[in-house]
């Protein structure tokens, strides 16, 4: 649009936007009015009652303790609350026997699908898909709304970087902009533009705040040590994306930041969340987290953890009970100020009255029609295909199967429990599709199927040999190996992370027999599949693939769709590289990639002596970034519409993609950039923009990406924006260790 153009277009819109702007503020008035309202009737007690979340039990039956604490208004918000006719139970308490009638807020775990499950998070990241990825909360909020559930514990948006820890399953990744790209799409899936009382809607929390993922040698609830300006640049950005997004609710941590538990945080949970980033959702604690700060060493007894959370204005407490225990005497004798309690309660109370739960008049639980209807599934399956990452192909894929047999071999080929992974509280087991269904449904006799092996875990060998001897005469093998569901998620970390079992002597004997194997990984974490690699012609990555998995696969193994995933996290070689993760910093002696051990009787040189390992190579198995394709791609030199620019301004970087090869499939055109002198050392690569592109073969198409401000700045150790003159490298390619670049300079700032 020219200037007079958007004159004119600013004359037209203004009484639009001003009404808009009038209606939202009439709005926000009536909801805060309503808050009051409700807020004026409560006494200390219901207060804190509504500063405290229960969790229930499984089942169509309401405990006593829950019907009593809802009578009792002991209880603001209910986790696991059971069936939907558990949930309607509570809902009529509430309406009829609780005092002031405030409806609950009933949380739960829906992490990566209700019941229509989606890939893990770690798959779904591995689609570079910000739409999918909203599509896919969308559709579990909605299944979860279906049955009374108004609030999720989801996105977990803890940057991942050590694969020993099992919740790297449950997270996007290593990454900080793909994690705030993608936790933010799921934010909006979830609840919308905004929080609000739509049909199929409800509140996402943004978890774990923060560190969570940086837990000390992958073990689960370990200690945390973050720098300041690691904390600002890395692991605070996905919270603030979150944040931007709209999300109602976030949830504390359970392990300190620096010796500070992260759910008596005053500097994060006051300091950023509220002062500067003012966040006027409510804050729940994590499950007990607050009461195992006794046992971190950090608080002498209950008292002192209602004392310490409620200073640093941590809202609601998740099932331990500190706050119903002590907070009253603590208002009483003046340690805990009133307007910490008054602030909580409003806080909570808003988000209630935004998703409209004042407004169902008791009607019981919404009647649904949807739920693992064709329509999730097909929209889970377009999901599993986009999260498959083919790590490998040496001209074994796409399988062209025309009267051969094919083998179906290994314990995961048939694992509805396994194939749907880590939290998946209420997966629907029969109705998983695993790849053995799908082949056989496809190719029916054509197909040979031996487990090889009791599961995924057994060391038991006896099946082995009957495997091989059951491939007598079948050339194309696919193996389905990995890990079972629950070597991932909350607190299964892992020390070795390389298949479990004997899967690895299953593989070794159908190489030993000369098949030509194809390997489909299923596993919540990256696996170091070290001389594997080896002995199969293919390696398809599939995560934890969820209900459609064994479809999606099919049509990815059969060239149907060709692969599309890119990893968001690095695969290690072997785990004595971990963490390794491609934003790191250079060195000062940077490694030579391509060296590779030390000669006998190499002398002490410092020449040699660099920035790597003897016994390893300093690159990753597979890079950020990285995955491959059935067809082929071209990426034009990147094209600058500048390469001078002064704060402010905005230049664009262009390139032009193009289908070369022969099948129909989609690119991720990543842009990373490099911040060549800096105040603070800035990553050797930082990734700043991504777009996926989907080609036929021979058609092209012009990505553009923007650098300004926002892409050539970061953090001091205070938070502070630091835009800083000088020379940067911008990246453009289709994986971390795929790159042109060219080098723009930032002119001109004071
Ligand atoms: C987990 C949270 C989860 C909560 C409620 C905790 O153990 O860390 O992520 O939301 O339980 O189930």
């Amino acid at each position: 649009m020219n200037r007079v153009n958007k004159f004119v277009a600013a004359l037209v819109l203004m009484p639009v936007l001003a009404l808009n702007n009038m209606l939202s503020a009439q709005t926000n008035q009536s909801m805060e009015n309503k808050v009051n309202t409700i807020f004026n009737q409560l006494t200390l007690e219901q207060k804190i009652g509504q500063m405290t979340q229960i969790a229930s039990t499984n089942g169509d039956e309401v405990p006593k303790y829950v019907i009593d604490a809802i009578k009792e208004g002991r209880v603001g918000s209910i986790l696991n609350a059971g069936t939907p006719k558990a949930i309607e139970k509570i809902q009529k308490i509430v309406a009829k026997e609780s005092p002031n009638k405030i409806p609950l807020i009933i949380g739960r775990d829906v992490i990566h699908g209700y019941k229509t499950i989606f890939p893990i998070p770690l798959g779904q990241a591995a689609s570079w898909n910000r739409k999918l990825v909203e599509t896919g909360a969308n559709i579990a909020g909605k299944e979860a709304y279906d049955e009374g559930i108004n609030w999720t514990f989801a996105p977990m948006i803890d940057i991942s970087r050590d694969p020993r820890w099992g919740r790297i399953a449950e997270s996007l990744g290593e990454d900080p902009y793909l994690t705030a790209e993608l936790g933010a799409a799921m934010v909006v899936g979830f609840q919308g533009n905004e929080l609000s009382s739509e049909k199929g809607r409800i509140a996402a929390c943004a978890k774990h705040f923060i560190g969570y993922g940086a837990t000390e040698n992958g073990k689960d609830y370990n200690a945390v040590s973050i720098p300041d300006y690691q904390l600002w640049n890395t692991y605070l950005p996905p919270f603030k994306a979150a944040l931007d997004a709209g999300v109602g609710t976030f949830m504390t941590a359970f392990n300190d930041i620096n010796g500070i538990p992260a759910s008596a945080n005053q500097f994060l949970l006051k300091e950023v969340l509220r002062d500067k980033w003012n966040f006027d959702g409510f804050v729940v604690s994590d499950w007990e987290s607050m009461s195992q700060m006794i046992n971190q060493g950090y608080s002498e007894n209950l008292r002192d953890v209602a004392l310490q959370s409620a200073s640093a204005q941590l809202d609601m407490e998740m099932v331990s009970s500190a706050y119903q225990k002590h907070l009253k005497e603590l208002i009483e004798s003046g340690e805990i100020d009133i307007e910490v309690v008054n602030t909580a309660v409003k806080n909570i109370l808003s988000v209630k009255v935004a998703l409209g739960l004042f407004e169902q008049e008791y009607n019981g639980v919404p009647k649904n029609t949807e739920i693992l209807s064709a329509t999730h599934k097909a929209e889970a399956k377009k999901m599993a295909i986009e999260s498959l990452v083919l790590l490998k192909n040496e001209n074994a894929l796409p399988l062209k199967i025309k009267d051969q047999k094919i083998g179906i071999v290994g314990p995961l080929a048939d694992a509805p429990a396994e194939q749907v992974g880590t939290w998946s509280l209420d997966a629907v087991i029969d109705e998983v599709e695993t790849p053995l269904n799908a082949f056989q449904e496809a190719f029916g006799d054509q197909i040979v199927f031996a487990q090889g092996l009791e599961n995924a875990r057994s060391n038991n060998t006896d099946q082995i040999q009957a495997t091989v001897d059951s491939m007598k005469g079948v050339k194309d093998v696919i193996v389905f190996a990995g890990e079972d569901a629950i070597l991932s998620g909350e607190g299964h970390s892992r020390a070795f992370i390389h298949l479990p079992g004997a899967q690895e002597a299953l593989i070794d004997a159908l190489a030993e027999a000369g098949k030509n194997i194809i390997l489909v990984v299923q596993a919540g974490r990256p696996l170091t599949l070290g001389t594997i690699e080896d002995k199969v012609k293919a390696i398809l990555y599939a995560w934890h693939p969820g209900t459609m998995g064994g479809p999606a696969i099919l049509d990815v193994i059969t060239g149907k769709v060709t692969p599309s995933g890119k990893l968001p996290v690095t695969f290690p070689r072997t785990l004595g590289q971990v963490p390794i993760y491609y934003s790191s910093i250079e060195s000062g002696r940077p490694a030579n990639p391509q060296m590779l051990g030390i000669p006998t009787g190499t002398p002490l040189d410092p020449v040699g002596l660099t920035n790597n390992y003897l016994d390893v190579s300093v690159t990753p198995a597979y890079a950020f970034g990285y995955g491959l394709s059935y067809t082929s791609f071209s990426i034009s030199k990147p094209k600058f519409s500048n390469t001078e620019l002064v704060k402010g301004e905005r230049i664009t970087v262009t390139v032009e993609v193009k289908n070369t090869g022969k099948y129909e499939g989609a690119e991720v055109v990543q842009l990373y950039i490099h911040d060549k002198v800096a105040s603070y050392m800035r990553p050797k690569l930082e990734l700043k923009g991504f777009e996926k592109v989907y080609l036929a073969p021979g058609e092209s198409k012009k990505v553009t990406f923007e650098i300004g401000d926002d892409q050539l700045s970061f953090f001091d150790k205070n938070g502070n924006v630091l835009l800083e003159k000088g020379k940067f490298e911008i990246f453009v390619g289709n994986a971390s260790d795929n790159l042109a670049s060219e080098i723009i300079t930032l002119k001109n700032i004071k």
